[in-house]
């Protein structure tokens, strides 16, 4: 499942050849992904694209007409190639380009989303609520310590909690976790304040080492035989409960939490 970091690596590789690039045709093979598509054609025809911005796991592609609101849900990608391009199997949604360039959407699942949205962005129903996004400023020990305040929940599940954080997946947030030494069961409202800046560092750094990775390795959204794939990371914890703690050697335990794999060391991280 694409995750931040992947969005973003599709952000930055679609990006530059979209922008200031004038809309000459939408096309939809399929329109039934997580919600309809709307049939935009009408509005979003002859506008050009000034922006290609990310909020949380959305890809925001902003005309002076509207914003188109992709999301690529399990299975999704978007890749950009030549006019003329054969379609394949699961390619159900075209944004053709003056240049004789398309923005294509493949997903498999169709757990993906195609929206439009004429208000601005942020009073988006699906965008309103979203709290900030972990590599900005806005995500900080004290905006969380003050959102984590009188929560008895697990912090994990927190930390995985749009309305405070966006963008933080499982893997991160597992692997966060670990780097910060905090137990994923531990109460979110009692963690300190040393603790949560601790944690918050982690996030920032295990999103941003992904990104810096994933760029390098899925540098090419031009290539129409491989589909960008999802990247695989170095992990400390993820994936690997049962074998041992990279720092202690202990064996990883493994738990379910809100029905998510969680994998932690019970002697390295503390409640
Ligand atoms: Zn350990």
């Amino acid at each position: 499942m694409p995750e931040l970091p992947e969005v973003e690596v599709t952000r930055q590789g679609i990006a530059p050849f979209l922008i200031d690039q004038k809309v000459v045709d939408l096309v939809i093979r399929n329109g039934a992904l997580r919600w309809p598509v709307p049939d935009i054609a009408k509005q979003i025809i002859g506008q050009t694209i000034q922006q290609v911005r990310r909020r949380a796991k959305y890809l925001l592609i902003d005309t002076a007409a509207g914003t188109t609101v992709v999301h690529l849900g399990m299975s999704g990608s978007l890749r950009i190639l030549p006019l003329g391009t054969p379609v394949e199997k699961h390619d159900h949604i075209d944004l053709v380009l003056a240049n004789g360039r398309l923005l294509r959407f493949n997903d498999p699942r169709r757990f993906g989303a195609w929206l439009w949205c004429e208000l601005p962005e942020e009073a988006h129903p699906l965008l309103a609520k979203l709290g900030p996004e972990p590599l900005t400023p806005a995500f900080n020990a004290q905006q969380f310590a003050a959102a984590l305040a009188g929560k008895t929940k697990a912090i994990k599940l927190c930390l995985m909690d749009n309305h405070i954080v966006v963008g933080v997946g499982n893997i991160y947030a597992n692997e966060a976790l670990f780097a910060a030494g905090i137990h994923p069961e531990a109460e979110a409202g009692k963690i300190d304040a040393e603790r949560l800046t601790l944690l918050v560092t982690a996030v920032k750094q295990i999103l941003a080492q992904a990104i810096k990775q994933g760029g390098t390795t899925l540098k090419d959204f031009t290539n129409a035989e491989g589909k960008p794939g999802y990247f695989a990371q170095q992990l400390h914890v993820y994936g690997r409960g049962g074998q041992s703690c990279s720092q202690c050697g202990l064996p990883l335990s493994e738990i379910r939490l809100g029905q998510r794999t969680t994998v932690f060391c019970g002697t390295c991280q503390s409640r």
